[in-house]
């Protein structure tokens, strides 16, 4: 019998509920919110190592008399500014006074396979 491995760093699966690209290690989706996986009693779940971004805002219809559109749009670039991701998060239409408020939030993990590598000491 051999013991369930960890996923290696960066590895995604896709949430069987909603779809997502997520994390190997994660065991709840962040989109939808399910469990994925049964974490055994004394087994650390994966949890943020820290919080990189936190930004809410809202925004709303700023015509008084009709409706207007709006586009969210999430893009991600590298230290060296090029795109690598970009995903239109949701679209819709606002009639006057609606509002809609927008929650972007990183979270950093810290596997814990990579936290054993770090402590380990050369021989
Ligand atoms: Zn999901």
């Amino acid at each position: 019998m051999s013991a369930m491995r960890p996923p290696a760093s960066g590895a995604t699966k896709t949430c069987p509920h909603c779809k997502s690209t997520i994390l190997g290690s994660a065991s709840v989706c962040p989109a939808c919110r399910h469990h994925l996986r049964f974490i055994p009693t004394g087994q650390l779940e994966p949890t943020p190592a820290f919080s990189a971004l936190r930004v809410e805002a809202a925004f709303g219809n700023p015509q008084a008399s009709s409706y207007c559109e709006y586009s969210v749009v999430v893009a991600m670039r590298n230290e060296r500014g090029e795109e690598i991701a970009r995903h239109v998060v949701n679209v819709g239409a606002l009639v006057p006074g609606e509002q809609r408020h927008c929650v972007l939030s990183v979270d950093v993990f810290t596997p814990a396979d990579d936290n054993t590598r770090a402590v380990r000491r050369e021989h």
